[in-house]
Order: structure tokens, then sequence, then C-alpha cells
């Protein structure tokens, strides 16, 4: 997991992913990091990019793997 700055919700987050979002009629689009929270809705928006759509849900299961592990380490503790 990369930890960085969510350009989103504008400050620190403990996973980011590069999203790129294509203008409409214009050409590249622009890039910028988002947080998991933030970058859910925008993987169902049909503006972001393949890569970036991959790139949220990469963040999901590093997510999911992360929860997992917490989940684990709180039941030996009880
Ligand atoms: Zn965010």
């Amino acid at each position: 997991m990369t930890a960085g700055y969510c350009a989103w919700h504008d400050g620190p987050a403990d996973d980011v992913a590069l999203i790129v979002v294509h203008e409409q009629g214009s050409g590249a689009g622009g890039g910028a990091y988002a947080c998991l929270p933030c970058a859910r809705p925008l993987a169902r928006q049909r503006t972001t990019s393949a890569a970036a759509v991959k790139a949220i849900a990469a963040m999901e299961t590093r997510q999911e793997q992360l929860e997992a592990a917490r989940a684990a380490q709180e039941a030996r503790r009880a």
C-alpha cells in the first residue's frame, strides 16, 4: 500500500491510488491521487480511466486484507 496525499478530500491517507479522469472532449485528462473512500464512487464513473478502475480494485483488495489481518489479531487477543 502507498501512504500519501488524497487530492479529493485534500488530506493524508493510509493508501492512495493514481486516478486519471478523462476530461470530456479533451485529450489526456488529469491525474491525481485519491484514497479508497474518495475513489470508490469514481470507479463507477465512465470518465475514470480503465487503469484507475484497476488501481481502485487493487486498493479495495489491500483494504480487505488489512481488515482480515486486524480481525485475526483481535481474535487472538480475545
Ligand atoms: Zn480521500
